[in-house]
């Protein structure tokens, strides 16, 4: 029989290790298990996370193991979770390879994954020069001709956003746009045009964008476009585990990333709709100690 660790973590993105590193402090057995497929793999810069401004996803992950591992009772596995039986207190994780992971307790910070986008030449920008969080990648884009593509009730919105980094901006909706009379006319008065026709190309250099060209043959000069594409839940486990979700894909929980199931937790994106790293790394730290906290309870009853 294997032995029963503390801890699962189901994704090693800012969330997972954040937690992870919280509870090998605590003296916790915790195994993250992460597949390192994070959504914002297409970037080249992370930005916004005090102390790591503008560093790349991937060397964030290396410092942050780098740090957790000085804790001996963290390990990593780099496969793909495809199970979890069981319940609180003996869950049963088995990998893509087929090794099994015995814990008392859960952490599901799985993430977001996008939805495809079929727009020609988007792929080739994305993360460069395609952005979906001015947060996140508006400094870069500063003053610049922009794009908003979206439509409805998130391009006026948008539009709203992206009036704090640049006054130069139009938005593409790619078909019809789906803005109410007053949505439309509130964008005019702003003097924001909209195009409804829809996209024929993105064209770009080396990932730079240079212009967007529409069906109805205009072309819409741009260096930056930001866009909001479809989110998914990062992994289907927690709903097949019976995790309550909500209508945008999240996990529902309380404040420390407590779900309806015993002993199951989420933090990050898969739990919040911030979509920051930093904002992740924070759940991760807050559902380590309602993990935590939960393991130290137990052990104190069954001592007592
Ligand atoms: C293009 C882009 C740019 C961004 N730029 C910024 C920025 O500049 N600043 C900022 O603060 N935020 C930025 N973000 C948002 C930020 O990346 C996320 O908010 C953050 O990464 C969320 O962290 P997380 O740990 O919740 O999830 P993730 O970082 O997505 O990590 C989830 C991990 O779980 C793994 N996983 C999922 N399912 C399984 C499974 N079954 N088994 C094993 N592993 C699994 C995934 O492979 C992944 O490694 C950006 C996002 C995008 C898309």
């Amino acid at each position: 029989m294997k032995q029963l660790m503390d801890v699962g973590i189901i994704g090693g993105g800012p969330a997972g290790l954040n937690a992870a590193l919280v509870l090998g402090r605590a003296r916790k057995n915790v195994v993250v298990i992460d597949e390192a497929r994070p959504r914002n793999r297409v970037t080249r810069e992370t930005h916004g996370f005090l102390t790591r401004d503008g560093v790349a996803p991937g060397e964030f992950r290396r410092i942050a193991r780098e740090q957790i591992l000085a804790y001996p009772s963290v390990q990593f596995v780099d496969e793909a979770a495809v199970t979890i039986t069981g319940v609180d207190g003996n869950f049963l994780i088995t990998t893509a390879q087929g090794n099994t992971y015995r814990t008392k307790k859960l952490l599901f910070a799985v993430g977001m994954k996008d939805l495809p986008v079929d727009i020609d030449g988007l792929a080739d920008v994305y993360g460069k020069s395609a952005f979906v969080c001015p947060y996140c990648d508006g400094w870069e884009l500063r003053d610049q001709s922009l794009v908003i593509l979206t439509k409805g009730a998130r391009a006026l919105h948008m539009a709203k956003i992206l009036a704090g980094w640049t006054e130069q901006y139009v938005v593409c909706t790619n078909g019809p746009d789906e803005l109410t009379d007053e949505q439309r006319e509130e964008l005019k008065q702003h003097h924001v045009s909209v195009y409804e026709s829809p996209i024929l190309r993105i064209e770009s250099d080396n990932g730079m964008v240079q212009k967007i060209l529409l069906e109805d043959g205009t072309i819409v000069p741009c260096t930056g476009i930001f866009f909001a594409p479809k989110l998914a839940a990062g992994s289907d486990i927690p709903q097949t585990l019976g995790c309550q979700m909500t209508e945008a894909g999240t996990i529902v929980v309380d404040a420390f990333g407590k779900t309806n199931l015993p002993g199951v937790y989420s933090a990050g994106d898969a739990a919040s709709e911030m979509y920051q790293a930093i904002a992740a790394a924070s759940l991760g730290s807050l559902a380590a100690v309602g993990i935590n906290s939960e393991l130290l309870a137990e052990a104190w009853d069954h001592k007592g």
